[in-house]
């Protein structure tokens, strides 16, 4: 079993111990916005993608509906070589938020071997996922928090944080 299998399994237990003292430092963090997060957020991203295998994983693609966009419904009709209008009706629905999401998760384009069918055409949302390497990070901090008991490398990043800002 490698290190990302392991970290997954791992996930609900780490969940139930870290998820408070994770939260009581986001708070704080939301409040502070300290110019050095962005710097630090990004090297925890870079240190945890390297140990992370994600093919080994796919519990975004698994258990998250990505959100949609018109553009993303274009890219994607274009390369499935449909109408735009085909590829809402057969693989798109609308959610409580009014966004476009996918009828079904898993993803319709999730291979068995944890590979993405439409890599390059993905969604915007699936290619920034899970956003820790995104500028201005303390406005994604609340959207950490909710991703901590999906991505093992979300929990790894933000065990660090803690760390990094005790
Ligand atoms: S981004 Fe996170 S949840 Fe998605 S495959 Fe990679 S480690 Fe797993
Ligand atoms: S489109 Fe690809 S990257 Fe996005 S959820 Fe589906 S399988 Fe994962």
């Amino acid at each position: 079993m490698n290190y990302t299998e392991k970290s997954l399994l791992a996930l609900p237990l780490e969940y139930k111990k870290n998820k408070q003292e994770i939260e009581q430092c986001f708070k704080k963090l939301k409040k502070k916005k300290p110019k050095k997060l962005d710097t630090i957020v990004h090297e925890l991203d870079s240190e945890v993608f390297e140990n992370i295998d994600c093919l080994a994983c796919a519990n975004c693609c698994k258990t998250l509906g990505p959100r949609i966009t018109y553009v993303d419904i274009k890219r994607l009709a274009k390369y499935l070589k449909i109408k735009p209008s085909e590829f809402s009706t057969i693989y798109l629905t609308i959610d409580e938020d009014g966004d476009y999401v996918f009828k079904t998760m898993p993803c319709p384009f999730l291979m068995p071997d944890n590979y993405c069918m439409v890599y390059n055409s993905r969604p915007k949302a699936c290619r920034e996922y899970p956003h820790t390497d995104r500028k201005r990070f303390y406005q994604l901090l609340s959207l950490t928090e909710k991703n901590l008991d999906v991505c093992p490398a979300v929990m790894e990043i933000s065990k660090a944080i803690v760390k990094a800002f005790d």
